[in-house]
This record gives structure tokens, sequence and C-alpha cells, in this order.
């Protein structure tokens, strides 16, 4: 088994309830999942549904293509504008991820990579704050719902630091919370970006 296509309404055991046991199954836990979905999502589907698809697939649907390209360009335009590098290059710019998802994480270090950025991952706000003490970055792209630490407070402790405020910080949101990409900004993110970041997978 390759993907799994799932409906959120059907009786018995519905989507979510499908993929909480599937998440917590470790034979199945990376299994890209796609939801397949004419309902409109709330901002509570979207909590309970908390990274653990690959892509949903709705009316309102952007390829993710384009999602892919505006990272990049995100990227090197956030550097441009905080003139950490004048002359920047993307294999002068180093990147922190921070994304509990290893889905998410393979994808955008392999996206990132491939367009020459260095790229450190940490799975956690805690695990990122330790690594800002050890290395130096000139962007973080930060989910913002994770275990341990979660982004908001991670971007709450980066923007009240005098050593790493400046370092511009890109929140990666669930796809069409509009209310909390404010949230984000609130936190102290410079900028933000909506997910899924995700491309089909080739064998779908
Ligand atoms: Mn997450």
């Amino acid at each position: 088994m390759h993907a799994v296509i799932l409906d959120l309404l059907m009786p018995e055991m519905d989507g979510f309830e499908f993929l909480d046991k599937l998440r917590f199954d470790s034979t199945f836990k990376e299994l890209p999942v796609l939801i397949n979905t004419g309902m409109n999502l709330t901002q509570d589907d979207y909590q309970k549904l908390n990274d653990k698809y690959e892509k949903i697939l709705n009316k309102s649907f952007v390829h993710p293509d384009v999602l892919l390209e505006e990272l990049a360009a995100l990227v090197k335009n956030e550097v441009r504008r905080n003139h950490i590098h004048e002359e920047a290059e993307a294999d002068h710019v180093s990147v922190l991820l921070v994304e509990d998802n290893q889905f998410n994480q393979k994808l955008i270090e392999h996206l990132l990579s491939a367009d020459g950025y260095r790229v450190s991952t940490v799975s956690n706000g805690e695990m990122a704050l330790e690594m800002l003490e050890k290395e130096q970055f000139d962007i973080i792209l930060m989910d913002m719902q994770m275990p341990v630490m979660d982004g908001y407070e991670a971007t709450r402790r980066i923007k009240s630091s005098e050593k790493h405020k400046k370092i511009p910080v890109i929140a990666l949101t669930a796809y069409a919370m509009k209310g909390d990409n404010e949230k984000c900004l609130a936190a102290g993110c410079d900028s933000y970006l909506s997910k899924p970041v995700k491309r089909t997978p080739s064998f779908l």
C-alpha cells in the first residue's frame, strides 16, 4: 500500500477517527493520506486533523506546485528584505526548518536543498531554540502546531531575544485557517505560508 484516499464524513468510524488510529500505528504512521472531501472544514476540523494528512483536496484547492514556488520565492524575498545578505544567493542562505511532521520535513528539505539552500531541521520549538544557540541562521520556517513547544511560543521567545529577533520567522500555517495567520503575526512571525506545502507523490 502506498497511499490512502480518505473521505471524512462516513458512518461508524469517520475519517477523523480513522486518521487518529492510522497515525498511532507504527506501520502506517507515515503512509501518505490524501483527504478528499466536499466538506467545508472549520477551524476545529483542521485542529483535529493537525498535520496527520499529506494533502486535502477540495473546491478551493490550489495546485501544490504553486505553493512550492511561493515558498522558495518567499524565502529569498525575506532574506533580501531584511538585508541579512545583501547579495544573498540561495547557497549562502541557511534555513532552520522547525516542523514535527516528517512528511513535511522531507518535502521542504528536498525542495530547499534542490534550490541550493542549507537546511537544518528540528521538530519542536524547544529544539529550535537550542539550535539557534549553536548555529547561525538567515531564516526560520516555523510550523505552528508542534508538541513540546509550539511555534507561537517559540516565535515569541525568538522575537524577545536580542540575539535572535532579527531572524525572519515564516510561519507554516494550516491551509485555509485565516484566523491563524493573524495569530502568527501577533506572535511575531514576519510572514506566513499556508500548508500543505506539498507536491503530489509521484505514485498518485
Ligand atoms: Mn505540526
